[in-house]
């Protein structure tokens, strides 16, 4: 079979850290281009300042990987999709959750891939948890995701900004992983959002879901924690309890605790050509939707300015 060629939209830290390792490592696919108006290209990859250069004077491609910030994104995949490219949406997948809709919609038409990646659903643990999680009945599950926004994303200022996610842009890893792994769909109680006074998206969040069962899952998401941190969830079940640290990597249940290697987006890509291959898409706006409705129920609480 060809090799799937490919470009990749939006050069930043997640590109370089993972995308391009991970492309160059899976054999279905060819790097055939970088986009981004501003960083500097890489050594013998072609590269163009937009999508639209690309499409009208460089090299031919069947798919493009869109990691810019979501605010860009929608505008990036219909040009995209217009063009009649497979197209990899880094999560979350957009800015809101109508406009992935449209995006869904808008493949189905032009009859190619779209996949909306949840890079944590491929962390070693998070498949076994599923497994495990299936056979029992949870009674309560917590969630604690706490780490420094100054040591993770530094100088990042659409993190910030409406569209941007604050504080859930790494929680929603954490709902990504929950959604796959509870047996039982779920749904927000309540929330709390913690907002800096000079910020539009929050530094923190405290909630509740509830499953369709009634057992409570309570989420702390905290981006001022120094010192340790924790991307922890803890699930009680009626035969003892399964916990996921280290961001899904690590897995605990009352059999012991496995390590097993890193394979998030080696996992993302290996998804991408199989669903490419076999003319699907996936499209899981699940953990998008319980972000949605913590901000739609939320309460806000002001706390103080937020300066990097
Ligand atoms: P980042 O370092 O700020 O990089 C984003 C890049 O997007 C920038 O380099 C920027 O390019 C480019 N860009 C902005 N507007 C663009 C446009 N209109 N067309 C093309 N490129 C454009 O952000 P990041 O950390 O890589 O995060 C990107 C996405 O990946 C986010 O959705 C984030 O949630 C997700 N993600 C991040 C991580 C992480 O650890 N950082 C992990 C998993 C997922 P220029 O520099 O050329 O302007």
């Amino acid at each position: 079979m060809d090799p799937i060629r490919i470009a990749i939209v939006g050069l930043g830290k997640i590109a370089r850290d993972q995308h391009i390792p991970a492309i160059r490592g899976n054999g279905n696919f060819d790097i055939a281009a970088t986009v981004s108006p501003h960083s500097p290209p890489m050594e013998g990859i072609p590269h163009f300042a937009t999508l639209e250069d690309l499409l009208a004077g460089g090299p031919a491609v069947d798919a493009v990987a869109l990691c810019t910030p979501p605010q860009v994104r929608y505008d990036i995949a219909v040009a995209a999709l217009k063009a009649g490219l497979h197209v990899f949406l880094e999560k979350p997948p957009g800015a809101t959750l109508s406009e992935v809709e449209a995006l869904s919609d808008r493949a189905e038409k032009v009859g190619v891939t779209l996949f909306a990646s949840w890079h944590s659903r491929f962390a070693a643990g998070v498949a076994p948890a599923r497994a495990w999680l299936s056979e029992r009945t949870v009674t309560s599950a917590q969630i604690v995701w706490r780490e420094d926004v100054r040591v993770w994303h530094p100088g990042q200022d659409w993190i910030w900004e409406p569209g941007g996610l604050g504080v859930f842009d790494p929680g929603i890893n954490a709902l990504s992983i929950l959604t796959h792994i509870l047996p039982r769909p779920v749904f927000l109680k309540s929330a709390t959002l913690s907002l800096p006074a000079n910020r539009a998206a929050p530094i923190a969040a405290d909630i509740e879901f509830r499953d369709t069962a009634g057992a409570l899952v309570h989420m702390d998401l905290d981006w001022r924690q120094t010192g340790p941190q924790s991307w922890d969830i803890v699930v009680e079940t009626d035969a003892g309890q399964l916990k996921l640290s280290s961001g899904g990597a690590v897995l605990t249940t009352p059999r012991g605790t496995e390590h097993n290697e890193d394979l998030e987006y080696a996992g993302l890509y290996a998804r991408f050509a199989n669903l490419i291959r076999g003319g699907r898409s996936d499209v899981d706006v699940a953990p998008f939707r319980l972000v949605a409705d913590a901000f739609l129920r939320g309460r806000r609480k002001l706390v103080e300015e937020f300066h990097d």
